[in-house]
């Protein structure tokens, strides 16, 4: 293992343990007592077919979506809840929200506010929710618009922006309140091709900052490149979980091979 994930690792905070999660939308389980340990700093690609559960997982780690089973823990810190005694209680919007400011998400349709330009799409929540000062705010905006290389667009409106430079400006946003960890549901799949990489190659960047990534994505060349761990996801199950090169090159289950041969 190299030293650069060493040293990112031991800084590193945004461990994610997910336990025995299921979660059913009327009779249809999307998801299948899912378990999973994710190593604070790692970046993990979720691969899956349409309708595995994807999205899903990635609701409820931010408790965006309520679990029927299991529980979720970023950093031993249960999401959504409180241990009392032996016993989880679901906490208050207040408390969730408080918890949400750790978890960053970034959509595949951008979800910018279109009335506000790009600096106020970064700035409004921050500065509503009292968690920086404007100056503050200011500040950490013009840095993070540097990082994604559109601080000269800090006055443009999102509907004069290109799909990628909006994603960019989507994944500046979310990372306002340096989060522990981001979530990315699909984050180029609603882009021409030829934007796409300008999206990966700032993920790709945030891989080395110590902040854990969970990423949905099938861009395979990319989880080959940034990805610690490849999961494999098929009717609310995880399938297999493993170092990029295992899932990708020598994958245990015919499933994943499967579809593996149909995305590559
Ligand atoms: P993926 O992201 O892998 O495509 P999803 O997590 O979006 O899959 O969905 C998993 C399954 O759960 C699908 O069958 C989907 O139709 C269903 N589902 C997801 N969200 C809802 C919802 N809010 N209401 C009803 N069914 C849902
Ligand atoms: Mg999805």
């Amino acid at each position: 293992m190299s030293e650069a994930i060493d040293y990112r690792r031991q800084n590193a905070t945004g461990a994610i343990s997910i336990t025995g999660v299921s979660k059913s939308f009327g009779r249809h389980k999307a998801l299948d007592n899912v378990s999973l340990t994710l190593e604070p700093g790692s970046v993990t690609v979720i691969l899956g077919p349409s309708g595995s559960g994807k999205s899903t997982l990635l609701r409820t780690i931010n408790h965006l979506e309520r679990v029927d089973e299991g529980f979720i823990r970023i950093d031993g810190e249960y999401i959504g809840y409180q241990l009392r005694g032996d016993k989880l209680y679901e906490l208050k919007e207040k408390a969730i929200l408080r918890q949400r400011i750790n978890v960053g998400y970034v959509f595949q349709n951008f979800n910018l506010f279109p009335h506000m330009t790009v600096l106020n799409n970064l700035i409004e929540a921050p500065i509503a929710h009292r968690q920086l000062s404007k100056s503050a705010a200011i500040a950490r905006a013009g840095e993070l618009l540097d990082i994604v290389g559109l601080r000269h667009k800090a006055q443009a409106w999102p509907r004069h922006l290109s799909g990628g430079q909006q994603q960019r400006v989507a994944i500046a946003r979310a990372l306002m309140l340096n989060p522990r960890v981001m979530l990315f549901d699909e984050p180029t799949s609603a882009l021409d091709p030829e934007l796409v990489s300008e999206v990966l190659d700032v993920i790709k960047k945030l891989a080395r900052s110590g902040t854990t990534l969970v990423i949905v994505t099938h861009e395979i060349g990319f989880a080959r490149e940034v990805a610690d761990s490849v999961v494999f996801m098929d009717e609310g199950k995880i399938v297999e979980q493993g170092s990029s090169s295992q899932v990708l090159n020598n994958a245990r289950h015919e499933r994943t091979r499967r579809f593996l041969a149909r995305v590559l």
